[in-house]
């Protein structure tokens, strides 16, 4: 997709600190981490929103959560974390292509994020 962010890391276009690639998914660590441990989770194709996932691209969202299992393990995230999607204006979501954020390190109580 011209003028994604995320397709443009995923392509090598704009550096990034990755931590786990495979066919289906991309995962680096966010530029503005908001806990000890904050890696953004992106599915290879370009699925602008959660509100764009159906029965043809949602092997992209189980890749995701597959990986989100094995990079927790990686980074030693034993004790729990959290994922976030944010989705569309009202949910706050800023780059749009669908991601999920994976944070941990740190204990981090019953706020919303
Ligand atoms: P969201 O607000 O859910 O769309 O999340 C977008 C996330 O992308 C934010 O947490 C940003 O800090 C992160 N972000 C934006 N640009 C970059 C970048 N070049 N490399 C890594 N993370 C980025
Ligand atoms: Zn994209």
């Amino acid at each position: 997709m011209d003028n994604c962010l995320f397709c443009k890391i995923i392509a090598g276009e704009i550096p990034s600190t990755k931590v786990y690639e495979d066919e289906y998914v991309y995962a680096f660590r966010d530029i503005n981490p908001q806990a000890p441990v904050h890696i953004l989770v992106v599915p290879k194709q370009h699925i602008c929103c959660t509100r764009k996932i159906d029965e043809t691209n949602s092997v992209y969202v189980a890749k995701c959560f597959e990986a989100i299992a094995k990079i927790a393990k990686a980074e030693g995230l034993d004790n729990g974390y959290r994922v976030i999607n944010n989705c569309g204006e009202d949910g706050g979501q800023t780059v749009m292509h669908l991601h999920f954020h994976l944070l941990g390190g740190v204990s981090l109580g019953e706020k919303m994020i």
